[in-house]
């Protein structure tokens, strides 16, 4: 059975283009009735922390990535890799080398002077360094042949072992290294494909070889070209927001994010919009694009907008909640914010913008916007208003229903002999503070009637 990984590195946030390699991983997965399993590769113990792995956990949970397996942690798997690069050096695959630094670095130096490739020369080879002196363990590479790598996105790609060079599997200080222990991993852990970023493509060869000389053939591969941005450069923080949770507080939502990433680099004829069940049963790894592709914020705007209008308002109001609650407001206190999403979703392309433009549900404002009300609270809009009033203070709370409040601005207007728009758009402005709000009777009733009349009280003081 198919089984994928994510082996993210707990040194920072979720990136965007994690969470895309995580998605592919997770879809691959699902489609073919697999298991997803969440590793986390912690072994950089000065650049791993605890608050990563916390925030990586947190970012998949809400893109709703589930994992089968996991999380499971390389710090807890030392044992298991030191007993393989045991196993490596009695069979002669691995050997310890005892170069000191500046051997190496005088090696490097004249390499860099002759315009070769820094590589180990393979001076410890054929040296029988004892167990107790200060030592690395390198892998006894192949010197000849080629790898070949059947990337499912890149298609055939040889390496030639005589450009790779003995890598060192254990640090001096006793720590297998992260060539060694992904090898270990994917293969403990019955990895059949290795979807990851292709940065990793040139790890790829090393590890086959390490995975040989263990005795196993190679799972498959598949390398994700990177994500730029707009300026061409490696999408990173300089574009602007690049963690899952920092668009999460950019007020974009899950499967927005989930669509637009899915559809990076990849299409399925002209359809734009894909539910995780459609991206289950219609992605396929092999038609991802070659090419890097660049982020569009504009896109994912579009797309975030397309779930605020069409999702279901009650789970939009849930991930709004905390919005608007930032805005100091609770929202228990007002309308069902269930009812306001509705109202305003066509207006709004983040979660954000949707909790700034509804705050007047909630509460008085203190500025009017400022065309709005050059336009619309002039003098001659007060007779309208104060009729308004009047018609309104004379309604039962339990009358205050949106059919009710269109026939009274109706009424308003044919008495005044104007269309509604002449009467409904200074009482906008006056409830709402602006010029744009969901349809009067509905801001009406969802404002309800001690703030309307408030509120006009205060745009006729
Ligand atoms: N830990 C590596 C990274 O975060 C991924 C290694 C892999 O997928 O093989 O870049």
């Amino acid at each position: 059975t198919v089984r994928t990984r994510f082996a993210p590195s707990p040194t920072g946030y979720l990136h965007v283009g994690g969470a895309r390699t995580a998605l592919f991983n997770y879809l691959y997965a699902r489609k073919h009735g697999g298991r997803f399993v969440l590793r986390v590769e912690d072994t950089d113990l000065e650049r791993s922390t605890a608050e990563s792995v916390n925030a990586i956990l947190e970012g998949m949970t809400w893109l709703g990535l589930d994992y089968d397996e996991g999380p499971l942690f390389q710090t807890e798997r030392f044992e298991r890799y030191n007993a393989v690069i045991d196993e490596l050096l009695a069979k002669g695959l691995a050997y310890r080398c005892d170069c000191p630094k500046e051997r190496l670095e005088d090696l490097r130096e004249r390499q860099m002077a002759q315009r070769l490739k820094p590589r180990y020369d393979g001076h410890c080879r054929p040296k029988e360094v004892g167990p107790d002196q200060p030592h690395v363990v390198r892998f006894r590479n192949p010197t000849d042949g080629v790898v070949v790598v059947n990337d499912l996105i890149r298609g055939r790609i040889a390496f030639s072992n005589a450009e790779l060079d003995d890598l060192i599997i254990r640090r001096s200080d006793g720590a297998p290294t992260y060539n060694l222990s992904v090898v270990v991993d994917d293969l403990d852990m019955g990895i059949t494909h290795v979807i990851r970023g292709d940065d990793h493509l040139n790890n790829t060869p090393r590890q086959i070889n390490i995975l040989r000389a263990l005795g196993h053939e190679p799972p498959s591969y598949a390398h994700v070209p990177m994500i730029l941005g707009d300026d061409g450069a490696r999408l990173s923080k300089r574009h602007g927001a690049v963690s899952v949770i920092a668009f999460r507080e950019a007020g974009f939502l899950p499967e927005a994010l989930l669509n637009y990433l899915v559809r990076l680099g990849w299409s399925h004829g002209d359809q734009e919009i894909f539910s995780i069940q459609e991206m289950i049963e219609l992605f396929d790894i092999g038609e991802v694009n070659k090419a890097a592709s660049s982020f569009n914020t504009e896109k994912l705007a579009w797309l975030n907008q397309h779930y605020i209008q069409h999702g279901d308002p009650k789970r939009i109001a849930q991930l709004l909640s905390p919005q608007i609650g930032r805005l100091g407001i609770d929202p228990s206190t007002g309308p069902d914010l269930a009812t306001v999403v509705e109202a305003q979703a066509a207006r709004a392309k983040t979660l954000v913008e949707l909790a700034e433009i509804s705050t007047f549900f909630y509460r008085d404002f203190d500025v009017y916007d400022e065309g709005a009300a050059k336009k619309h609270l002039r003098p001659v809009a007060r007779e309208g208003l104060a009729r308004l009033r009047t018609a309104f203070e004379l309604m039962a709370y339990e009358d205050w229903t949106p059919e009710a409040l269109g026939r009274v601005c109706e009424g308003v207007a044919s008495e005044l002999g104007v269309n509604l728009g002449k009467v409904a758009q200074p009482l906008r402005v006056a409830v709402v503070g602006r010029a744009a709000s969901p349809g009067i009777d509905i801001t009406l009733h969802l404002v309800g009637k001690d703030a309307t009349l408030r509120r006009i009280d205060k745009a006729l003081d």
